[in-house]
């Protein structure tokens, strides 16, 4: 039998079903959660599940908890026909599609917090995001019982968050990281680019270039607050006013200390006119 895909479900009964049939065959499941609006960025996430495991799950639900009241959860780009065709193309086999009250039904009351991981960085300049995420997220792990779930190392908070909150809550699912894609010249891939205006779609390149810059200061033996004010400064030239933050961080913890030996990143937000731009290098 020759099967369309990826079949659109809606609901999470629909969903459970079929990766039923799949666990029932021995296969291996993979989720992808997104936003839809997908881009590159989203489709390299898509093919690494598809090349590790057999059954791929992309979820595409815009999720209005970890908006906050002033964010652009009504303007954030949706477009589900043609988020469906590129995963048609690339033969991910299950879209799950959720409408906001198959999630949160009438009297839905839990939320999922963890704690420390949340608070620096994006969980201080948004402080009910990463409860919106780990809740979502966690639902999502339990209502696809995936065996793996696919994250960009682009939002690499976000990534640690949700794999602190597999471990502590017992969800049996590895977390796998995939690279950041980016345009040609260094800007992260974002849903969120294609509301760049073009004189700040030109300069948004040296978010990139600047935390490399930091990466590679520090590498060299440069204090990390002071290459990171450098850093501030190389953004403020180039024409960007508001950085959120520009941090030098343990990568697993996210303190601004690290034992010798560890993983430290460069990670950075930043606001283009309305736009807000986050992005991550590895010192
Ligand atoms: P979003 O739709 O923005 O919630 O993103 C869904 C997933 O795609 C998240 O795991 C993101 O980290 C990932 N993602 C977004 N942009 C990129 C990118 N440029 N490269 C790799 N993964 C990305």
């Amino acid at each position: 039998m020759t099967e369309s895909k990826p079949l659109v479900v809606r609901s999470v009964a629909a969903m459970r079903r079929e990766v039923a049939r799949w666990k029932a065959a021995g296969e291996t499941v993979g989720v992808v959660p997104t936003m839809g609006a997908l881009h590159a960025g989203h489709l390299s996430l898509v093919r690494s599940a598809i090349a590790g495991c057999d059954r791929v799950i992309v979820t595409i639900f815009v999720n209005p908890t970890q908006f906050a009241a002033n964010e652009d959860l009504d303007s954030y780009p949706r477009g589900e026909a043609a988020d469906l065709a590129k995963l048609a193309e690339l033969g991910a086999d299950l879209a799950f599609c959720p409408n906001p009250d198959e999630m949160y039904p009438d009297g839905f009351a839990t939320s999922v917090k963890v704690e420390g991981l949340t608070e620096v960085m994006c969980g201080a300049g948004r402080p009910h995001h990463f409860g919106g995420v780990a809740t979502v997220v966690s639902k999502l792990f339990i209502q696809s019982q995936a065996d793996r779930a696919y994250f960009g190392e682009k939002d690499f908070q976000q990534c640690l968050v949700v794999t602190r909150m597999a471990r502590d809550l017992d969800i049996p699912i590895e977390v796998v990281p995939v690279e950041t894609v980016r345009a040609a010249d260094g800007l992260a891939m974002s849903s969120r680019n294609v509301y760049l205006s073009d004189a700040h779609r030109t300069i948004a390149p040296v978010i990139y270039k600047t935390i490399r810059d930091v990466a590679a200061s520090v590498r060299e033996g440069q204090a990390p607050a002071a290459a990171a004010a450098h850093g501030v400064e190389a953004l403020k030239a180039a024409g960007i006013e508001r950085v959120e933050y520009l941090d030098v961080r343990d990568a697993e913890t996210l303190a601004e200390e690290w034992p010798e030996g560890r993983a430290a990143r460069v990670f950075i937000a930043v606001h283009l006119g309305e736009t807000r731009l986050i992005d991550n290098v590895a010192v």
